[in-house]
């Protein structure tokens, strides 16, 4: 496959590919990695870059490790560290003649829909204008419960709201292994994957901690989040020295192939979720309803996990776990709670007043 034939491409970069292992910055890397991107431009391709490094270079700038450092003091590390990789990237797509903007994200603005659609707007005006936005997530005023923690799943948020047609992953693996290569010789690169399986989550767990950066389950888990919005995604090793260009030629890469049929915006927006609030378990006749289009009611309706208002992003499960839908719940945790198994003519009743049928109406309804 061919980053070439793709015209809007999301590229997320990872702290190693942009600094050392004394936690310098890459200089050549950087150049090369510009030159590509001007490349791409050239031919009309419209990139954000999704860029992690900026506790790096605060802990560099400061002299100090980031090894077993508390939260709120990554917070301000990452305040300082921000300015440090702006500059880095400024300076060097200077050289390119590359104009970039920085945009610097919260879990709201991306799990809030109109948030979310204002984001799209920016950035859309911005690829317009032929820019390249570098986006990161804003460490600074997160908290670890609203947080992403890891730009993996940041940037298929991101290439899922712009509808983005690629995502590239670079990180410091080739790829998704079946197995971990230091254990067993016979360990292959998955070079691509149509359906998120057992068994591909099973190789993501066996190779979770196989490099320092680790998080595979992270790579996946913005797989899934692509897969459903019709983006195409690759994990590529970022340290090549070009790599965009390794991807194209020595294919040592794993590619996450689209779902076939596209869902609207709205649909994409919801199965992207990344913070769920809680989940209800349903029946095997509410599964079958849901399977053939049908809202979902609150006489299917088993069991309530977790606390969330109306309007919430929530998990729908079978009575094995196994998760079969999301949705935007009509109702709080607490009301479900007073109406689960009841047949929806009787919700007025019970709560005291007139509402929704549908726990989750199959227009804010999608299946896994
Ligand atoms: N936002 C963090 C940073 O810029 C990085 C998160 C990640 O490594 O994925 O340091």
């Amino acid at each position: 496959m061919q980053i070439d034939k793709f015209k809007k491409i999301v590229i997320k970069i990872g702290s190693s590919n942009l600094m050392n292992e004394k936690g310098k910055p890459k200089i050549i890397w950087l150049d090369e990695f510009a030159k590509s991107i001007k490349k791409l431009l050239i031919k009309k391709k419209q990139i954000v870059i999704v860029s992690s490094g900026a506790i790096a270079m605060g802990c560099k700038f400061l002299g100090i490790k980031k090894k077993g450092m508390k939260v709120d003091k990554s917070q301000a590390v990452a305040s300082i560290g921000q300015i440090e990789l702006m500059n880095f990237y400024k300076k060097i797509f200077d050289n390119s003649k590359i104009k970039i903007s920085q945009i610097l994200l919260t879990l709201d603005d991306t799990e809030q829909r109109r948030r979310s659609i204002n984001a799209r707007r920016t950035i859309d005006n911005l690829l317009a204008m032929g820019i390249v936005p570098i986006v990161n997530e804003n460490d600074t005023t997160a908290t670890t419960e609203i947080k992403y923690g890891d730009n993996d799943r940041l940037a298929a948020r991101v290439a899922q709201i712009i509808s983005a047609d690629c995502l590239v992953l670079l990180s410091d693996v080739d790829g998704l292994y079946t197995d971990n290569p230091k254990k067993n010789k016979k360990t292959k690169l998955v070079k691509s994957v149509k359906e998120i399986d057992e068994n591909i989550k099973s190789y993501a767990t066996k190779t979770e901690n196989l490099y320092g950066s680790g998080g595979m389950i992270t790579k996946i888990e913005a797989a899934k989040i692509c897969q459903l919005s019709g983006c195409y995604m690759v994990i590529a090793n970022g340290n090549y020295k070009n790599p965009l260009k390794e991807i194209n030629h020595s294919k040592k890469c794993t590619w996450f192939l689209p779902r076939i049929s596209k869902l609207d915006a709205r649909k994409q927006w919801i199965i992207g979720s990344v913070s769920p609030k809680g989940e209800v378990i349903i029946d095997q006749g509410a599964v079958k309803a849901i399977n053939n289009g049908k809202s979902l009611l609150p006489a299917g309706v088993k069991k309530i996990n977790g606390k969330f208002e109306k309007g919430d992003h929530i998990l729908v499960k079978d009575q094995n776990n196994i998760e079969c839908a999301r949705g935007l719940t009509s109702f709080s945790s607490i009301e479900i709670e007073k109406i689960k198994g009841s047949h929806s003519s009787e919700i007025k009743n019970i709560l005291g007043y007139s509402s929704r049928e549908e726990i989750i109406h199959k227009d804010d309804l999608v299946r896994v």
